[in-house]
């Protein structure tokens, strides 16, 4: 970061504060001695979804909170813990640098939530995303869930 006062490139960090989505730095300057701040915009990387059919799109927090919402719909299921099943997808793969992950495995872990917080919820968001070849794997499931009583 170039300092404004005399065009030095190397500047120092002395403080970095979050502020919203942003990072405010204070920097100041070897050079000339002064002092400056810098409001930072932090990108997240980019997430990409693989989908069934092989193509990409990029991961739409609000789009799976929309999928939970419909699965969770008259449950007694707090809205929150809706959005943190989301954002803990997110913060996983941001957590482990990767930049895709596969529709599949999207639904494999907001069905580990969901069996676990309302079986409704859970039997709803699995109908809807996951495949099931047939009937019987579709009853399969839900036997799983009575089982684990
Ligand atoms: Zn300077």
């Amino acid at each position: 970061m170039r300092c404004p006062y005399c065009g030095c490139d190397d500047t120092k960090v002395i403080d970095t504060r979050d502020a919203d989505d942003k990072q405010r730095r204070r920097r100041s300057c070897p050079e000339c001695g002064k002092r400056f701040t810098t409001y930072e915009q932090v990108e997240r990387p980019e997430l990409l979804v693989n989908k069934k059919d092989n193509t990409y799109e990029r991961f739409d927090r609000n789009k799976l909170i929309q999928g939970l919402s419909f699965a969770v719909k008259k449950r007694p299921v707090p809205g929150s813990i809706i959005i943190h099943i989301a954002d803990d997808i997110e913060n996983m793969c941001l957590a482990q640098n990767r930049d895709q992950i596969s529709t599949a495995e999207i639904s494999d872990i907001v069905l580990s939530r969901l069996r676990d917080i309302d079986e409704v919820a859970y039997v709803r968001f699995a109908s809807v995303n996951k495949d099931f070849d047939n009937v019987e794997r579709f009853l399969e499931l839900i036997s799983e869930l009575k089982e684990r009583g």
